[in-house]
């Protein structure tokens, strides 16, 4: 046994090892991306930033019904509403604590209008905790800038629903 470690060691057995396989993952497929240049695909289900949508007449589609904040697992979310003048019952303050969120989606899964979801957007890490701390506005402006993607996952997502 000593022999053959010794002709190991004599050959370099180890190295050879080493550069053999080094060899062999340099020409498979390379499995990293090169972040953030490079993203990896996302699933239509992906649970990311939350955002409030629109109809195509710009008009919310949030009707108050405080589903999600009754289901809300976290209580996260804090709606007051009011009746508007033509009666139609509309938020005055929608806030997410997005510090709470657990991303577990029943906000989305309970609005019967497709009003609150979570949309394709991971790339929100901010420096403060009062910057995850989403108002209305902030969650309709990300409806309108996300909303072709949320739109084609909620269509590829529609007949398993
Ligand atoms: S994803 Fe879950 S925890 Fe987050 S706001 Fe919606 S219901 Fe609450
Ligand atoms: S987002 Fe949906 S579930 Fe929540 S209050 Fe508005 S309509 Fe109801």
């Amino acid at each position: 046994m000593k022999i053959f470690k010794r002709i190991k060691h004599l050959f370099l057995y180890e190295i050879v090892c080493g550069f053999a396989l080094t060899f062999y993952y340099m020409f498979k497929r390379k499995v990293t991306l090169n972040y953030p240049y490079e993203k990896g695909p996302l699933s239509p289900r992906f649970r990311g930033e939350h955002a409030l949508r629109r109809y195509p007449n710009g008009e919310e589609r949030c009707i108050a019904c405080k589903l999600c904040e009754a289901i809300c697992p976290a209580q996260a979310i804090t709606i007051e509403a009011e009746p508007r003048e033509d009666g139609s019952r509309r938020t005055t303050r929608y806030d997410i604590d997005m510090t709470k969120c657990i991303y577990c989606g029943l906000c989305e899964e309970a609005c019967p209008v497709d009003a609150i979801v979570e949309g394709p957007n991971f790339e929100y890490a901010t420096e403060t905790h009062e910057e995850l701390l989403y108002n209305k506005e902030r969650l309709l402006a990300n409806g309108d800038r996300w909303e072709a993607e949320i739109a084609a996952n909620l269509a590829a997502d529609a007949r398993y629903r």
